[in-house]
């Protein structure tokens, strides 16, 4: 299927690792020009590096800083002439208990998963309109349907998904579609990370870190295994696609099946 997504200009947020990462390289084999945006500049001269058959823009930003934001907008805009695609991906998950989970962490995560999102989508609505075409995939998660615990998480989660659906509605009449990807648990360092969630499951089940991320996905994955970060980022590359334009709205689980709702 051709998917219409060469020379699109797309944005690509936390695409330093994991599931950004794939995205970045997955919208690369399409023959998109990629702006990736990350803290960790490193990592993203490296993917520049390895995507050296594309044109790549790589900047420094934290999605969580309006002014940073702001600037990284103007810069892609200048630098390609355009902003077709954004990929509102940056984030992180950490356990906790609920009843004392600090205040300041929760709005942490929400600065970074849910206003960074919404500002950055407003940021290219302007770009969209002057192309009369654009589309916007948020990273959600399948706990933003079905509580996983991690009452940040979760709860950022699901307002994701609710940014998804106003988006697609305020956005359709100029021709933009706006969806999310739920991914169930995917293999990044999200969770083989030190102090990232195999070392909270650990500590919870009282299992190696190793030996507690497999237990997880065994008891609780009916396809007994995490998903591949390429198998969100094809999600991803489709609902941007034009032949998915008309698909809008739409918080698609990938999953292996885990969650049982729609
Ligand atoms: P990851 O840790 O591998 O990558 C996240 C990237 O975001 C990192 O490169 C990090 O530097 C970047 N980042 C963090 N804060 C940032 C900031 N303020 N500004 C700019 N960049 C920032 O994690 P991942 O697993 O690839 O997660 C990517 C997205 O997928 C997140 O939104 C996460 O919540 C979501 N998700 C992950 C899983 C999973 O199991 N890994 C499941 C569902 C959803």
């Amino acid at each position: 299927m051709e998917l219409g997504l060469k020379d699109r200009v797309v944005i690509v947020t936390g695409a330093a690792s994991g599931i950004g990462k794939a995205i970045a390289e997955a919208y690369a084999k399409e023959g998109a020009k990629l702006a990736l945006a990350d803290l960790n500049l490193e990592g993203l001269n490296a993917l520049k590096t390895e995507l050296k058959d594309n044109e790549v823009y790589v900047e420094k930003v934290d999605v969580t800083d309006e002014k940073n934001c702001r600037d990284f907008i103007e810069n892609v805009a200048e630098h390609f002439g355009k902003i077709d695609v954004l990929c509102n991906n940056a984030g992180t998950a950490l356990m906790g208990d609920i009843a004392t989970f600090p205040e300041e962490t929760f709005r942490k995560h929400a600065e970074l998963m849910m206003y960074a999102p919404v500002r950055l989508t407003n940021l290219c609505i302007p770009h969209f309109k002057k192309n009369g075409w654009g589309s916007v995939v948020n990273t959600a998660s399948i706990f933003g349907k079905q509580p996983g615990g991690l009452i940040s998480y979760d709860t950022i989660k699901a307002a994701d998904i609710m940014i998804t659906k106003d988006y697609s509605n305020y956005c359709a009449a100029f021709n933009v579609n706006v969806n999310a990807v739920c991914p169930g648990p995917v293999d990044t360092p999200l969770w083989h990370a030190e102090g990232q969630l195999g070392d909270q499951l650990a500590s919870a089940t009282g299992m190696s870190r190793d030996e507690s991320i497999d237990w997880f996905a065994k008891t609780n994955i009916p396809m007994g295994r995490y998903a591949k970060p390429e198998e969100i980022a094809s999600a991803a590359v489709f609902l941007s696609s034009e032949p998915a334009h008309y698909i809008t709205g739409v918080a698609l689980n990938v999953d292996g099946g885990m969650v049982k709702c729609i």
